[in-house]
């Protein structure tokens, strides 16, 4: 049976040239960048490379990248910085929106003394920025604000808020893990403190990401031990995951246009074919301000894990909602802080495409997918509820 794969902001396809450039350093070139032996090569060299390469995607400079284990540590590392950098201040600021990687630890933050603001969004899943200026005092050390949304892709004004922070003083994080390599990121004209990313996002391998760091941002490790990363981060490097991820970098500044056009293209047509042919659906989130890639369609009155399941049956794999929420049967944190009624929510779908999906996959889709809607739908009390009451 073929596969199309629409799940890719859970995790993406690592690119054969990724694998084709790790492949020796498990095998011949396995040693440790730390020895003072030549063993291994000049391991060094390949991860000064790899730096250069993240840096040159994001308009950074390699000495800013710090290397992690992936977007969580990066977020972890990052609010503990600006936590250690301003001891005497003690309020802190997210949205109702993040990721879990920042929503739990500001929640955990909170739980510790903290005072935290978590702006609301309305019903497009746009920030409330009333809300969010009249949260911000001379207190408040961090803001923390994703560059794009997960789930539905959409995509927020850091970029705006970035000078307004630097000239009051606050620093300002975002969680970019969705955003690189699907948008254009120039850290060169934003004011911007630190920015994650994530290796297996970008069509990189699991377990490797960075944290940029912009020059003069103070900062304090959350690992100590070896004096890896200039200190900034103990722990032996990992080297293979270190290539692929720069290699990844590199590839994803050549597929940008694509992603933007072709892409985009493929995402619209899935929706609009969507929309036409299934009654009593909608699209999550604000539509012309979204990561090109992401849709989050509302199947209403039917089960999101039902339709997941069916979508199997043909060898389609999306997500409802995001992948560390999918499996309770809590409707996402997300889509309730928008305001999406229980019934639209409950049967909300993300599919998120990539580099490697086909107009034949996209089509493949679009025909398969009102059939299942319509088999549910038989099967829903609540669908004949709606249907007999108007
Ligand atoms: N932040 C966002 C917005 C994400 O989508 C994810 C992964 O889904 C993460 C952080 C966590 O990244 P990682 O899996 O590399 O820890």
């Amino acid at each position: 049976m073929k596969t199309v794969y629409l799940d890719n902001n859970a995790t993406t396809r690592v690119a054969p040239e990724v694998v084709e450039e790790m492949l020796p350093y498990f095998s011949e070139l396995y040693g440790n960048p730390s020895s003072m032996h030549s063993f291994g090569g000049n391991l060094g060299l390949k991860v000064r490379e790899a730096r250069a390469r993240i840096a040159n995607l994001l308009g950074a400079q390699p000495d800013e990248i710090l290397l992690t284990s992936g977007g969580t540590e990066s977020d972890a590392t990052a609010i503990h910085a600006a936590l250690a950098a301003n001891p005497h201040k003690r309020h802190i600021v997210t949205t109702r929106v993040e990721h879990p990687a920042i929503k739990n630890l500001f929640e955990q933050y909170g739980k510790n003394g903290y005072r935290v603001s978590f702006i609301p969004v309305d019903r497009e899943g746009r920030l409330d920025m009333q809300t969010f200026g009249d949260s911000l005092t001379d207190d408040t050390a961090v803001v923390s604000m994703m560059w794009a949304n997960n789930e539905t892709g959409v995509l927020f004004p850091v970029e705006d808020v970035a000078a307004e922070l630097h000239d009051r003083g606050i620093l300002l994080h975002t969680d970019a893990v969705q955003a690189v390599g699907k948008v254009p990121i120039d850290l060169a004209r934003t004011p911007m403190d630190m920015l994650s990313l994530s290796g297996h996002k970008l069509h990189g391998p699991k377990g490797i990401g960075a944290l940029v760091i912009r020059k003069g941002t103070k900062f304090k490790p959350l690992m100590v031990g070896g004096h890896q990363e200039q200190g900034r981060r103990a722990g032996t490097e990992n080297v293979p995951g270190i290539i692929g991820l720069g290699k990844a970098c590199e590839l994803a500044a050549g597929n940008l246009a694509d992603i933007g056009t072709r892409v985009q293209g493929l995402r619209d047509r899935l929706e609009e074919a969507l929309l036409a042919a299934v009654p009593q659906c909608m699209i999550n989130g604000d539509r012309p301000n979204r990561l090109p890639n992401t849709t989050s369609i509302a199947f209403e009155y039917v089960e999101g894990e039902a339709i997941l399941l069916m979508m199997n049956e043909f060898g389609i794999a999306a997500s409802s909602g995001s992948a560390c929420t999918s499996g309770s049967l809590e409707p996402s944190h997300v889509l309730r802080a928008m305001g999406i009624p229980f019934t639209a929510a409950h049967g909300s779908i993300r599919f998120s495409l990539s580099h490697y999906t086909t107009a034949e996959e996209i089509d493949f889709v679009i025909d398969k997918m009102p059939p299942i809607i319509e088999r549910l739908r038989q099967m829903s009390p609540f669908w004949k509820q709606a249907v007999q009451s108007g």
